[in-house]
């Protein structure tokens, strides 16, 4: 009997090659293989007659091919199409992007299809999942898998590798659930799950396994939060910080406005919780442009007034160098010395910062993920503030906390998410939301620009210029390459320089790939108004605050998803002049692509088009790794199902309190958080 964690190569025809191929899907270990969950099922006890098809998620129908033809869109994305035919009638199949597809559809040959049906002119199956009954072998009877494949593998093969895996291996799956969590939420036992998600013999029963996994995933993310939350809760852990106020007092005395209710309902919550033994751990949450930044301001006086010194966190250079600047320009008059810190930072200048952190001289500093190297270390830090923080992933965060003694956490973002899911995510984290934005401001009117109209565009861009505004312009990438006809920042940069009604205005060109003191120069002269426009890749997406600039025009906005598009939208509008956002809209382009430009120009709240952009890219994508820093759900939509997350929060919960994180660290459930988690777990084990 082999373990779940032996490798594949246990499996009869998975040699190195195809161990390979394995592991481009991420699959190292029989454990891994069986949680490669299918993406879908073909059931041939539902086969209807193609000529009964009607528009709907899932159909499943069988049929002779009768034409395949391999086409070339005008958007240069291939489309494969196929007529199927039955006795019924017959059916037009298509698939994007997937060109292969036309080389193993045979005409003549009896195929099994399944997936969406949609509308064009009739009924028609968009990207099904098929299968040649004759070549790829015969199809057991009932209700097949359909996997997530990667080039070289094929169905067949993964059900085979599967099913021996299963052999082997299906007696190693235990329970790691008490049977009173099962009972209660009527939820299969996991060996049974794990073998009727691949091979179900009904659909109930299919349905069952896939609850039970869905729930198992969103139950370990819940135990991970609980676990968290216990380490950062325990009493008297941190200093509280108390202080009568009085720096944050003169800063406010200085600056040209007043804070909007929801600052001051945020700053009250901070405060408070900076007063506790208890460290801070809270996010802010709030839509680009809520004045985020000067929060952090004043929550870092209240800590520098405890007498303590404050880190801030940015994801970019450019961000932390402009936040540096805000910070010496409130806090300097104070008196306070505050400090950049970055990887661009010369060295004898870092080696001078180091050590003032280290002697307590720097208040507060500001910088990159330079911050959390070996070499800084703090006299005193009792504030962290993290701006951006799903940049960031959980270790990195938790290596600057590790700088002081428990110090507080406060972590900004803005992107914006729905309740429901902020427990999901941030289940560990007290939330602040700034709701409300500051007085004053016009939404950026969004337009949607044809490509002939780029010159009237410009023209229209040049006048405001001359009246004193300043612009952006944004393209994905930094150098054009061979294959994709990308309006690269530096072609577009010489272009709008050489010709048209910009040609020869001052003018900057910004990209990730410069160096860190050109960048600054570059954005310096533009923040001082010196520059009119500045040509720019996506660095600028985050945090860049130039009240002056109120244009900005986005190359290729299909390539962004939606909160990304709002984000950098977020950059103008900050200022009194009416501001212009400009979508270079190719006629290309696909319908998701166009359908994310109508919400935007529709919609301007963080917070909804955070929803509609969950919406449309599902949640597996939206808290993919990097948004979340943890694996993604496969199987789980807590949008869908807002209350089997519920039960599995009540239950993680529940078990943390009653058994205790002793019993958990012997349970078999640890082993499997171990496995799933890795460091983020072990970072709770030693608590
Ligand atoms: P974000 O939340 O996106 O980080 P910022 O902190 O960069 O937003 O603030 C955006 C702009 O709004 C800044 O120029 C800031 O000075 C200004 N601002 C912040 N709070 C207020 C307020 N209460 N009234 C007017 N302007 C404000
Ligand atoms: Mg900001």
């Amino acid at each position: 009997m082999a373990t779940l964690a032996d490798p594949l190569r246990y499996l009869k025809g998975a040699g190195p090659a195809r161990a390979r191929l394995l592991e481009r899907l991420g699959l190292l270990t029989l454990g891994d293989l069986l949680e490669h969950y299918p993406r879908g099922y073909l059931d041939r006890s539902r086969l209807t007659p193609l000529g009964q098809l009607q528009p709907g998620p899932e159909a499943t129908a069988q049929g002779r091919v009768r034409s395949v033809s391999r086409r070339r869109a005008r958007t240069g994305r291939s489309q494969v199409h196929a007529i199927v035919e039955d006795e019924s009638g017959v059916v037009e199949c298509i698939w994007f992007n997937q060109p292969y597809i036309a080389g193993r559809l045979q005409r003549g040959a009896e195929v099994l299809l399944a997936g969406r049906v949609d509308l064009f002119r009739r009924p028609r199956f968009v990207n099904p999942e098929f299968e040649t009954l004759d070549r790829d072998g015969p199809i057991a009877p009932g209700i097949v898998p359909v996997y997530p494949l990667t080039a070289g593998l094929t169905q067949p093969t993964l059900r085979r590798l599967m099913r021996q895996a299963l052999e082997i291996a299906g007696g190693a799956l235990g329970e790691f659930l008490p049977a009173e969590i099962l009972a209660r939420n009527g939820l299969m036992p996991w060996p049974e799950a794990s073998v009727a998600v691949h091979f179900p013999v009904t659909q109930r029963q299919l349905d069952a396994a896939r609850r039970r996994i869905a729930f198992q995933e969103l139950f370990d993310l819940q135990m991970l939060i609980a676990c968290s939350r216990a380490t950062f809760e325990r009493p008297a852990s941190a200093e509280p910080l108390t202080a009568p106020g009085h720096l944050a007092r003169r800063l406010r005395g200085a600056l040209p406005f007043a804070l909007t209710a929801a600052q001051e309902k945020a700053l009250r919550q901070i405060c408070n919780d900076l007063a506790r033994d208890v460290p801070m751990h809270r996010l802010l949450e709030g839509d680009v442009g809520s004045g985020k930044t000067v929060v952090a301001a004043l929550a870092a006086l209240h800590a520098v007034e405890a007498g303590r010194q404050v880190a801030v966190m940015a994801p970019t250079e450019i961000l932390a160098a402009q936040h540096a600047a805000t910070f010496a320009r409130l806090c300097g008059p104070l008196g306070l010395e505050t400090a950049l810190l970055t990887g661009g930072t010369p060295n004898p200048v870092a080696r001078a910062v180091r050590a003032g952190i280290a002697a307590g001289d720097v208040a507060i500093v500001l910088g990159t993920h330079a911050l959390i190297q070996e070499s800084v270390s703090f006299r005193h830090l009792g504030l962290v503030i993290v701006d951006e923080q799903h940049r960031f992933g959980v270790l990195q965060r938790a290596r600057l906390l590790g700088k002081g003694p428990a110090p507080h956490a406060l972590l900004m973002s803005a992107t914006p998410i729905p309740r429901t899911l902020a427990l999901t995510l941030f289940g560990d984290l007290d939330i602040a939301v700034l709701d409300e934005k500051p007085p004053g401001r016009t939404p950026p009117r969004t337009h949607r620009v044809k490509p002939r109209r780029y010159g009237d565009m410009l023209k229209f861009i040049a006048g405001q210029l001359a009246e004193g505004a300043q612009a952006y312009f944004v393209c994905p990438a930094i150098e054009s390459s061979q294959d994709v006809d990308l309006k690269a920042a530096e072609d577009l940069y010489q272009r709008l320089q050489t010709t048209g009604p910009l040609a020869n205005m001052p003018a900057g060109l910004l990209h990730g790939r410069m160096k860190t003191a050109q960048k600054r120069s570059v954005m310096e002269a533009f923040a001082r108004g010196e520059s009119k426009y500045l040509v720019a890749t996506t660095v600028i997406e985050v945090g860049l605050d130039v009240p002056n600039a109120n244009l900005m025009v986005i190359e290729h906005p299909e390539r962004y998803g939606l909160s990304q598009l709002h984000q950098l939208r977020g950059r103008i509008g900050r200022g009194r002049q009416p501001a212009h956002l400009f979508l270079i809209e190719q006629p290309s382009i696909g319908r998701d692509a166009r359908a994310r430009l109508t919400v935007l120009v529709r919609e301007h709240d963080g917070f909804r088009i955070a929803e509609e952009d969950l919406r449309q890219r599902g949640p597996g994508e939206f808290f993919g790794v990097r948004q979340s820093g943890l694996p993604a759900l496969k199987m789980a939509d807590p949008i869908a199902e807002p209350q089997l997350l519920e039960r599995a929060r009540e239950e993680a919960f529940a078990w943390m309190r009653t058994a205790g994180s002793e019993a958990l660290r012997s349970s078999p459930l640890w082993h499997r958080l171990e496995v799933r988690f890795g460091e983020r777990i072990a970072l709770y084990a030693v608590g």
